[in-house]
């Protein structure tokens, strides 16, 4: 399911916070917001933008008191929403809850259809974007990635409502780090497959993905890369260097191979990494053929036979075992990553389906300033 960077939700409760009287803390859904006192009640109906929304700096209806002044980013002014801490307090505020009366257009759907308006995300008509740094090394485009293997989004662990009831008791989740790269998904179909129809086409000097029995693919979240910038291009570079083109050609199964791409010049280099210096760590594997992802377990254990680095596993676990809570989750995400560096966070996949979300480290958040 797409990310619903603004949705409406309910406030669950609202908390005060020891010295400061102006602010109270909603809680919505497994998120805690900072909102004026008195602005909001229990059970209303608000527009929650999550973290990551990057929204307008001069309607009032976005103002929020533990924002200051504007920020450019990709051609325009705009508030970019962060995680920030409530001044000398241990609450953190992550999001902008809303007043549904002011955005009529919203209220009208909600009381349309609010099944419906529960399910969608006004993003777009609110004029709200997602704030993404930009990739390190684009590339050149063949156009959006193809769409027989799914985009790796993963949901937050606050937005899994049903994490704590029945419907997970029994469930295991591989637990694994986090890594904070680029997404990048190398494929092979074959071209006796239906598949292959819907590859973008390969323009002159790119031919090289066409091998004999199919074609090979390096994606990134959102493009098909051309091979044509092998040289330049650290998608590619790193997808040869593991000589995944010909190993995929070799075992001539419709597949995509899914993982991070981590390095100098990738998300800020938050790795750490030296000059001119990337890696690649696979968490999935997408069966094309079958429609669904392979197990964990056989995920693991094909790409150690591919020669390839897999996440960080720490383990295999019962999440109602190891929390009790989303926010015990979070606290667990907090810990050290590669070289030393705080790490981003921890996903954790369900073994039967395949399904997987994120628990993202709040200290991690604060340090980088998201
Ligand atoms: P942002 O712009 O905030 O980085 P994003 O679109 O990269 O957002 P993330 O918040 O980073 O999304 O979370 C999902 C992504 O996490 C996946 O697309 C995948 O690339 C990446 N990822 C890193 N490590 C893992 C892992 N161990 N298991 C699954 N996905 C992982
Ligand atoms: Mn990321
Ligand atoms: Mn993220």
């Amino acid at each position: 399911m797409p990310r619903k960077l603004v949705s409406i939700r309910r406030v669950a409760e609202l908390r005060p916070i020891a010295y400061n009287s102006r602010l109270q803390m909603a809680l919505v859904d497994g998120w805690t917001c900072a909102v004026r006192t008195g602005a909001f009640t229990r059970d209303e109906a608000v527009l929650l933008c999550e973290i990551d929304s990057f929204v307008s700096s001069t309607d009032p209806r976005f103002q929020h008191p533990l924002h200051h002044g504007a920020t450019a980013w990709s051609g325009s002014r705009g508030v970019h929403v962060k995680s920030v801490m409530v001044n000398r307090s241990s609450h953190i505020s992550q999001g902008l809850v809303l007043k549904l009366a002011d955005f009529p257009e919203v209220q009208a759907a909600y009381y349309n259809d609010k099944e419906k308006a529960l399910d969608t995300c006004f993003a777009e008509m609110l004029g709200v974007r997602k704030w993404e740094v930009a990739p390190g090394e684009a590339g050149t485009s063949l156009g959006p990635s193809p769409a027989f293997f799914p985009k790796t989004d993963a949901e937050r662990v606050q937005n899994i409502k049903t994490l704590f009831t029945n419907k997970y008791a029994n469930a295991t989740f591989q637990e694994s780090v986090k890594m904070d790269g680029s997404s990048m998904t190398v494929y092979y179909v074959r071209n006796d497959s239906q598949f292959y129809k819907s590859v973008p086409a390969l323009p002159e000097g790119a031919r090289k993905a066409d091998l004999k029995n199919g074609r090979v693919g390096v994606s990134s979240r959102k493009v098909d890369l051309s091979c044509a910038d092998e040289k330049k291009n650290v998608f590619w570079i790193t997808a040869l260097r593991y000589g995944l083109p010909w190993k995929l050609h070799r075992l001539g199964r419709n597949i995509a191979i899914q993982g991070e791409l981590v390095g100098a010049t990738m998300n800020r280099n938050r790795h750490g990494y030296g000059k001119g210096q990337h890696d690649f760590f696979v968490f999935a594997i997408y069966d094309i053929d079958k429609q669904q992802y392979m197990p964990p377990k056989d995920v693991e254990v094909r790409a150690r036979e591919l020669g390839l680095k897999h996440v960080p596993v720490l383990g295999y676990v019962n999440i109602h075992k190891i929390a009790k809570s989303q926010d015990d989750l979070l606290k667990r995400a907090e810990g050290v990553g590669m070289n030393g560096k705080k790490r981003e966070g921890l996903v954790y996949k369900n073994v039967q389906d395949g399904r997987w979300f994120k628990a993202i480290a709040n200290n991690y958040l604060l340090a980088i300033g998201e």
